[in-house]
């Protein structure tokens, strides 16, 4: 169980209004909050020793620098990672991703096929398209039933020995859905295929195991899971990211620069060039101890009880349809209600104080296959409480009979 008057203190953005009313802040798929004590880490490091790392003799860079590493470290307890050297520091998933599909453009050729699901962020759509458009390779889309799940059967069937690279979520952020990774990844690995997971929606909700899940890339962003924008990880296999070429050129990446040859540091430097993200870096280390504090197992049964809760009480709306019904999802529900357009709706929620996202969600080839324009989406943390679902039910109805 988790002391949910407790944890809200711990937010202070929690007690603000929003045009007079009390913040309902249901858009957390797209950012959640961050608490006092990652604020307090972020204040300590710039009062106390910021410093540049990894170059300095002096105090405070060594200081910057061990408390850095210890963020790496922790990052790698809390994925189960087999190797500091294996977590590399991005500024986001999209970052990681790139910096994937950037080193695959050395490895792949023409007729190579690479799968990606249907589910995909524009994140995991559009740095695959330039790979193959780069190198020739061809990009196949695992499709997707009405309620928001891949269809395995496809899945396997796309499958060959051309087949180089499969990219899936582990969560979708428009609609919820949890997909079978475990599958995904061992039938990838059947015909000599790697395999990058994009965990942005997930971490959030699930700790995710690197070596159970045997996976090859595994992507996070900081601001996700309480940490601050601009941070994030990519955790890749250390034969992988051997096999990669650096993604950037600079500071912190070389070995040895001649202007006839430069050689490369060692992992994870290779992938680090320039000044990182110092502060943030700790503070996203900093955020998932205050979540592995609380308990990942609670936080998903506690936001498991506020989306059952959730859908029940919004299905009871006429009108109101919810995309993503997947049996497996996480606390994300994606809906419209008929005849209205979702910004309207959206519109309206803020002027009551409830922040919710409406539009595409990044993710314009699900819209396209539902045949809408977007959604509204409320997305809730372990931070909430029914009594604010309850208002976002008010709110709904209220904008109903307002607009129609
Ligand atoms: C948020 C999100 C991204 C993009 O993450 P950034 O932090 O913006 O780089 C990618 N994929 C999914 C599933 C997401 O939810």
């Amino acid at each position: 169980m988790i002391d949910i008057k407790k944890i809200r203190e711990d937010f202070p953005i929690l007690k603000r209004e929003v045009n007079g009313k009390p913040l309902v802040y249901f858009d957390n798929a797209a950012t959640s909050q961050t608490p006092q004590q990652v604020i307090d880490v972020i204040v300590d490091y710039y009062s106390n020793y910021n410093a540049n790392i990894h170059r300095g003799v002096h105090t405070l860079s060594q200081e910057a620098t061990d408390v850095y590493e210890q963020a790496r470290k922790k990052i790698q307890e809390h994925f189960n990672a087999a190797k500091s050297h294996e977590i590399i520091f991005t500024s986001g998933t999209t970052h990681s991703i790139n910096l994937v599909a950037n080193g695959f453009s050395a490895i792949l050729k023409k007729g190579d096929e690479i799968i990606v699901s249907a589910l995909e962020h524009h994140s995991n759509i559009v740095p695959w398209q330039m790979l193959c458009e780069r190198t020739g390779a061809i990009l196949k889309v695992i499709p997707m039933n009405l309620d928001g799940e891949l269809l395995m059967n496809q899945y396997h069937s796309l499958l060959s020995t051309k087949t180089k690279l499969v990219f899936t979520n582990h969560v979708s952020n428009a609609l919820g859905t949890v997909n079978p990774i475990e599958e995904i990844i061992a039938s990838a690995h059947k015909v000599g295929a790697a395999v990058l997971i994009d965990g942005a929606q997930a971490a959030p909700h699930i700790k995710a195991d690197m070596q159970a899940l045997n996976v090859d890339f595994y992507t996070v962003s900081g601001h996700k899971v309480c940490g601050p924008t601009g941070t994030g990880m990519l955790y890749g296999k250390e034969e992988w990211l051997n096999k990669l070429p650096p993604y950037q050129g600079g500071g912190e990446m070389i070995a040895e620069v001649t202007f006839e040859e430069t050689t490369y540091a060692e992992l994870p430097h290779k992938f680090e060039a320039g000044t990182p993200n110092i502060c943030g870096g700790i503070a996203f280390g900093a955020a998932l101890d205050y979540m592995n504090a609380i308990d990942f197992n609670a936080i998903a049964a506690y936001e498991h009880e506020l989306l059952q809760y959730a859908t029940q009480q919004l299905l009871a709306i006429e009108g109101l349809k919810i995309y993503g019904t997947a049996k497996n999802k996480t606390s994300v529900i994606s809906f419209n209600i008929e005849g209205l357009h979702p910004y309207d709706i959206g519109s309206i929620l803020d002027k009551l104080g409830i922040a919710v996202r409406t539009g595409h969600h990044c993710a314009q080839p699900i819209m396209d296959f539902f045949k809408i324009p977007g959604t509204v989406r409320a997305s809730f943390s372990f931070y909430n409480t029914k009594e604010e679902i309850d208002s976002l039910v008010e709110a709904v109805k209220r904008a109903k009979a307002m607009l129609l």
